[in-house]
């Protein structure tokens, strides 16, 4: 396996212009080795962080704990690494850090030593109050061990004075905003949970029964369950919290008041595997929509429609379906090309164009084209995709984007640059287009990308789903971001700047 097979957008991850998703979870209770099992899972959810894993299993007894810096396979591929994570509950983590940095004490599933046993959490999301709780936990003499957000959920269940682990748990989730998709595991079993909005996915099956037991199995993805050999339940709801005991039996929790959900609408376009099921939707079939929709508000008068790879390929699908014209490869990736390579002295040529990409110059020659990417971030990759298509011989090139305009930085769990270097959010339509040296630009509508998911349309009042990064409006308090404004004034209108500091 090469080192870019797990990147999910590798013609933008190159150049650190994409969107990426922060982490993925998985967990397990009542696999004979569920340590192997939580480490197929994690691999399925590679595509979601791929700087560090973690596993923590308990074999009854004792919980064991292995995280290391790479991939799922380098630090779980051999039989000593699962040798050392015994039994039959196991909760596992995939991470990129934004909050927290890249130290292996911030490398997940955390783990800490409780009055009530051992504690390891895997958390997929951001708690955008963590410095506030932070700073009050330190104030009352909470030690820290790393600079994860992640971290302050444990001082906050170790200091609850209510009485049962359960009820610590949920007095902690109490004091979060932000985004959690959770998975705990306790001498007691394991708790998986989302927050009150849902904004990050966690789904829930169960391996069927071998040797007169089954499997209950927590994960990102539908991806991870599938590649375990388990069955999709359901969804975890938003503000529902399962346990699960050491026997599979499982119970759930509402403890939040009932709101209306706001899922991450980015899953959709991005982030998840287009073979998972997100949101009861298949995520590829979401993905062709876009692209419908796209091609009915932006057509383009074209002889070929091109994917920007891998992620814009059933966008493209979608578009050259409902615009008749032929879908074509006009960009090639080689799956084996490392970064090893010594740089020709010759820089400048060989830098502007990616190492993993060639057009493919005998078809895109003398003919009009548009290239269909999931998103723009900065804007550097799409300048560069369109001048390899120009010096292919491309006569006209366009670009479709399968996502509104980029505006708005994440606080939810997405790497997001900061918002005065996100290309729509710095210019207009036709200054983005010029920016990028493309024929045209145009992306699809919010409307757009709400149809494609299913629904007529977006309800500004109570918005469907969390689309924050391109309409600035964020679904939560966002406490810390408040504190660090010199008025504690954010303006986070769409299209002007946030003040912060
Ligand atoms: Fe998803 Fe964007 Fe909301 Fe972040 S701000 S959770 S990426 S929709």
């Amino acid at each position: 396996m090469t080192s870019t097979d797990f990147v999910h957008h590798p013609f933008h991850d190159e150049d650190g212009d994409s969107l990426r998703e922060e982490c993925g979870v998985f967990g397990v209770v009542g696999a004979r080795d569920a340590a192997a099992v939580t480490a197929l899972g994690l691999h399925a959810l590679q595509h979601r962080g791929q700087e560090a894993a973690g596993i923590v299993s308990y074999d009854g007894q004792e919980f064991h704990v292995l995280r290391g810096n790479g991939h799922v396979a380098e630090n779980f591929g051999t039989g000593e690494a699962m040798a050392e994570l015994p039994g039959t509950m196991s909760c596992g983590h995939v991470r990129y850090s934004t909050t927290g940095g890249t130290g292996l004490r911030n490398v997940q599933p955390l783990y800490a030593e409780l009055a009530s046993g051992g504690f390891a959490i895997a958390h997929n999301g951001n708690i955008s109050n963590a410095m506030h709780l932070r700073s009050d936990l330190v104030r009352r003499g909470a030690i820290f061990q790393g600079t994860a957000d992640t971290e302050v959920i444990i001082p906050l269940v170790a200091t609850s004075r209510y009485p049962t682990l359960l009820d610590k748990f949920v007095d902690a989730l109490r004091m979060l905003e932000g985004a959690y998709s959770l998975i705990c595991s306790t001498p007691a079993g394991m708790i998986a949970c989302r927050d009150p909005l849902g904004i990050r996915p966690l789904v829930m099956g169960h391996i069927p029964e071998k040797d007169g037991k089954g499997a209950v199995v927590f994960a990102s993805e539908t991806v991870a369950l599938d590649i375990v050999g388990a069955v999709f339940d359901r969804e975890v709801e938003a503000g529902e919290l399962i346990e699960v005991d050491l026997d599979g039996k499982t119970t759930s929790h509402r403890p939040f008041t009932k709101t209306a959900s706001r899922p991450c609408i980015f899953e959709h376009v991005y982030f998840s595997r287009p073979d998972s099921i997100s949101a009861g939707q298949s995520v590829y079939s979401v993905r062709k929509a876009i692209g419908q929709q796209l091609a009915i508000e932006s057509p383009a008068d074209v002889d070929l429609v091109i994917p920007v790879p891998d992620s814009g390929v059933p966008a493209a699908i979608g578009y050259a379906q409902e615009s008749g014209v032929p879908f074509e490869l006009g960009i090639i990736r080689s799956h084996y090309v490392g970064r090893t390579f010594i740089q020709p002295s010759d820089g400048a040529r060989t830098n502007s164009v990616s190492r993993k990409h060639n057009a493919n110059r005998a078809l895109v020659a003398g003919k009009r084209i548009v290239l269909i990417d999931d998103s723009i971030v900065r804007g550097t990759t799409s300048l560069k995709i369109v001048q390899m298509m120009r010096d292919a011989g491309a006569t006209e090139v366009h670009m479709r984007i399968a996502s509104p305009p980029t505006m708005h930085s994440c606080f939810y769990g997405v790497d997001t640059p900061e918002r005065n270097k996100l290309l729509a959010a710095r210019m207009d339509m036709d200054a983005m287009r010029e920016f990028i040296q493309a024929d045209s630009l145009a992306f699809v509508s919010i409307d757009g990308l709400y149809r494609a998911v299913g629904e007529a349309e977006r309800k500004p009042k109570c918005p469907q789903y969390c689309d924050a990064c391109f309409t600035g409006d964020y679904p939560t308090r966002l406490t810390d971001l408040a504190e660090k404004t010199h008025a504690g004034q954010l303006n986070l209108a769409p299209g002007k700047p946030e003040k912060v500091a």
